[in-house]
């Protein structure tokens, strides 16, 4: 895990975010991911400072096995001088090697954070689950960690003040903080309250509002009224083989020579097609939501 450098902001790995999100649900099934509707909470994680620094790192380690139900794994957790963050060892298992920077000694309080995208690495690693690239994977990794209830944390990790920063983690806060809305609009959990830096909250409901923004993208009938009219324009010129900037809808020809709509799911981002015949209901195969289209 890295870190340090100046702060990166805004969305500049979006559509990787997204494409995560996606390979989530069609790796884990609906039902499982289901099972993560409670985040971990701030109790779970706690670390002062008169706790003991391995055993505590070593009982917040187990605190993320257990969210993350990897029954039979065993972390380790050591220190050392390091240019990163945060590494782990990804063998046969059961047992894995975490190694933290020598700094969270003296930050405890952010171990929790470094140990929830580690402890990730080792559940996407048993799932065989990886992105092609170190980047691409590492983007993964957060937006796993965060959809599956453990990467608040690491938004909280982000703070700012006049003379320092501070960031964990690949995704910018924005990204976080979207990652996060996706998740709490899915489970009804409202993670805002358990944030101590002021940075992070911010970043949150910045995310929230790109991802409310995508239950609101036509077809659906949430659409706003210039992005109703910008779809029926393009409806009028049918099937276009470059979808249009900033459009993530394309029409294309059925079997049949009729049009047919594909666009993103809101909720997963997988594609899903219907047919251009006025009010559709349809419901996504991989993550269940049913979505009111007017194609
Ligand atoms: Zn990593
Ligand atoms: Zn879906």
């Amino acid at each position: 895990m890295a870190s340090g450098g100046p702060v990166e902001h805004g969305y500049p790995h979006l559509e990787t975010v997204r494409a995560a999100i996606t390979a989530l649900y069609k790796r884990l099934s609906y039902d499982t991911v289901r099972t993560f509707a409670t985040s971990v909470l701030p109790a779970d994680v706690a670390f002062c400072d008169t706790d003991d620094l391995y055993l505590g790192a070593q009982r917040v380690a187990h605190e993320l096995v257990r969210h993350y139900r990897l029954p039979d794994a065993r972390l380790v957790v050591s220190f050392r001088e390091m240019r990163h963050a945060a590494s782990v060892e990804l063998a046969a298992g059961p047992e894995y090697f975490v190694e933290l920077n020598d700094r969270f000694r003296t930050h405890r309080r952010d171990i929790g954070a470094a140990l929830a995208h580690e402890v990730m690495h080792v559940y996407l690693h048993r799932l065989d689950l990886s992105f092609p690239g170190v980047r691409d994977n590492e983007i993964l990794t957060d937006t796993a960690t965060t959809y599956l209830g453990a990467g608040w944390l690491l938004l909280d990790a982000f703070r700012e003040d006049g003379a320092s920063s501070q960031k964990l983690g690949y995704l910018t806060p924005e990204e976080f903080g979207y990652v996060l809305a996706k998740r709490s609009l899915v489970f009804g959990e409202d993670p805002s309250v358990w944030f101590t830096s002021a940075q992070a909250y911010t970043a949150y409901v910045k995310g929230m509002e790109l991802a409310r923004l995508d239950e609101r993208q036509p077809p659906l009938t949430a659409a706003g009224w210039a992005g109703r009219r910008r779809y029926a324009r393009d409806r009028r010129h049918g099937p276009s083989d470059s979808p249009q900037p900033g459009v993530r809808y394309a029409f294309s020809p059925d079997g049949v020579g009729r049009l047919r709509v594909s666009f993103p799911c809101p909720t997963c981002h997988q594609r899903i097609r219907v047919p251009v015949r006025g009010r559709v209901r349809a419901r996504c195969a991989l993550c269940r939501s049913v979505l009111e289209c007017d194609t």
